[in-house]
């Protein structure tokens, strides 16, 4: 059993109430568990497939749930960039290898199953490109419509691509991501349509595994756990999941949570680094890694608690060095990545060579999104292929060129 849970006023509410912030004082909920009441067995986790489903106790749906087969992506040790950064026990968990290419659908497995659940017919959300890619998918998985709104011209390529082919309303706006939810959460209160952005307290839970596959895989808890922060749900999330462990005592200690922002869109930052109870909103958010680009984190709050309680950090890369690890990854780790994914692994760069990570440390980086979501960044920092006339003389002498 659970209850959703106010994190501010600690004022809770019965499952079954449609509701996305606190009635008394406007906070985010929680999905909190009766832990006494469940029956977990490490053992019995063991024997499932590694997958969001292995750790069903701990999730909020009791139908059969709508699912892709998502989770259970690889843990890939590091080694050449591990080696360049003096860091030699670094890892990146590959979200990309989820069915719709993003950790979203750990999210969304368990989103669309609410919302069946809890008996709505129609399922929204605003997105900088992989939450609408998700929505649509598993909205056809479960037979239901999809509303997403997009920030007109601000989405990459793949991510439109793959929500208007899994048949969702997709609707762009002439203004960013933060009035895109702003305008959806409206409609959704107003009209009845279930909102799948991460304010809902039942994706996190799906998102929340990223964590437990990432002890599972390792064999033990990591000292820190890198990610790319746009909305901030997923630090959130990861972080929640992990004080679930803890109250259960099956770990006895915390990763340093650490999130990492692109230096156009870095309130999360600025708050760490200044020590601030909440973050100041940016206005015009601005980074080739879209889907970082929001300037108002609605998970802020949950993100600040779950960085300070565990002795984590946030931290800034450029476009620059988003951009250059994106190409690292794929060339010297053979991990394709968008991005905002890149992200995580650069802000690590950043804060090894500052002596902030230390060498000894055990650190994964989550790796949010595929290569092929943003085909269009990518072309733009590579070389064309080299075209040639049909013969292997022309193809001898082009090799023997370069
Ligand atoms: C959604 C997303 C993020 C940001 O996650 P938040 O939970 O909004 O902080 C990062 N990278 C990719 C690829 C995403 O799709
Ligand atoms: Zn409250």
């Amino acid at each position: 059993m659970y209850r959703l849970t106010c994190v501010q006023c600690g004022r809770s509410y019965p499952p079954d109430e449609i509701l996305y912030t606190c009635r008394s004082c406007g906070h985010l909920l929680f999905v909190e568990y009766d832990l006494d009441s469940l029956s977990i067995r490490r053992e019995e986790w063991d024997r499932r497939p590694i997958s969001v489903w292995r750790y069903r106790e701990l999730l909020p749906v009791t139908i059969p749930p709508v699912t892709l087969k998502e989770g259970g992506t690889p843990l890939y040790p590091l080694e050449r960039i591990g080696e360049e950064i003096g860091l030699p026990h670094l890892y990146a968990k590959h979200e990309g290898m989820n069915p719709t290419g993003s950790f979203k659908d750990r999210g969304m497995t368990v989103g669309v199953s609410m919302a069946l659940q809890l008996n709505k017919s129609t399922v929204a959300c605003a997105s900088t490109g992989n939450t609408s890619a998700s929505l649509a998918a598993y909205a056809a998985k479960a037979g239901i419509p999809a509303v997403v709104l997009l920030p007109a011209g601000k989405v990459a390529l793949g991510k439109v691509a793959q929500a208007l082919m899994h048949g969702a309303n997709v609707i762009s706006i002439r203004g960013n991501f933060d009035k895109a939810l702003e305008m959806v959460q409206e409609l959704c209160i107003s009209h009845g349509l279930y909102l799948l952005n991460s304010i809902n307290p039942f994706r996190l839970e799906g998102q929340k595994t990223i964590g437990f596959e990432v002890i599972d895989q390792l064999g033990c808890v990591p000292d820190r756990i890198v990610l790319p922060v746009g909305n901030a749900g997923n630090i959130s999330a990861v972080h929640k999941g992990l004080g679930e462990l803890h109250a259960l005592g099956l770990i006895e200690r915390y990763p340093m949570m650490t999130g990492i922002q692109a230096k156009g869109s870095s309130p999360v930052v600025r708050a760490i680094r200044e020590g601030l109870p909440e973050v100041i909103p940016e206005g015009e958010p601005e980074t080739v890694a879209t889907a970082i680009r929001i300037g108002a984190p609605v998970n802020a709050e949950k993100a600040l608690t779950a960085i300070r309680k565990t002795g984590g950090t946030a931290e800034w890369v450029t476009d620059d060095e988003i951009l250059a690890m994106q190409r690292d990854l794929a060339r010297k780790e053979g991990i394709g990545v968008e991005p905002a994914s890149a992200a995580s692994v650069a802000g690590v760069r950043k804060l090894a060579l500052e002596g902030v990570i230390d060498p000894s440390e055990r650190v994964v980086c989550v790796v949010t999104g595929h290569l092929l979501k943003d085909p269009e960044t990518v072309i733009k920092q590579c070389k064309p292929p080299t075209e040639i006339d049909a013969d292997v003389q022309s193809l001898l002498s082009t090799l023997r060129s370069c």
